[in-house]
């Protein structure tokens, strides 16, 4: 990997990274504010408080969505400093910048992802096949 693309890849990262730290922060930050406003209030019935609950739920599993995505972009700096990431699991060719800005966790390059894909499509239609063959019969 040459110095240039290192260096890009790194501020990718790093501007992901800080995106994805302040939307954790915010998320944080309105939850916090409701709680307060919530606690303000004297009368609330049982409905409204498992919808704010439901709600609460649907937000904690976000930000657990985001922690886990701010883990793996500080793996894939440690892989970065290593000079592994940002290569395709399959044939080792670097993937281009383009797909890894769309797909920072991308394992495969483009071509590869394609061929994957298509070979699972045709393992999921040898699936089908095979379940036809064993189905019922009614034509012998
Ligand atoms: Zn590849």
């Amino acid at each position: 990997m040459d110095a240039a693309r290192r260096r890009e890849l790194h501020t990718m990262l790093v501007e992901r990274r800080r995106e994805v730290a302040d939307e954790v922060k915010d998320m944080m930050r309105s939850n916090r504010d409701e709680n307060t406003q919530r606690r303000g209030d004297k009368v609330r019935d049982f409905a409204e408080d498992s919808e704010v609950s439901a709600r609460e739920d649907v937000e904690l599993a976000l930000i657990q969505m985001k922690s886990d995505t701010l883990t793996r972009v500080d793996q894939a700096l440690g892989r970065l400093d290593q000079g592994t990431y940002g290569n395709c699991f399959e044939c080792g060719d670097e993937i281009s910048e383009k797909r890894l800005r769309a797909l920072p966790f991308a394992p495969r390059c483009k071509d590869c992802q394609e061929t994957h894909e298509a070979e699972e499509q045709r393992s999921k239609q040898r699936g089908f096949g095979l379940f036809a063959d064993v189905g019922p019969r009614f034509d012998s």
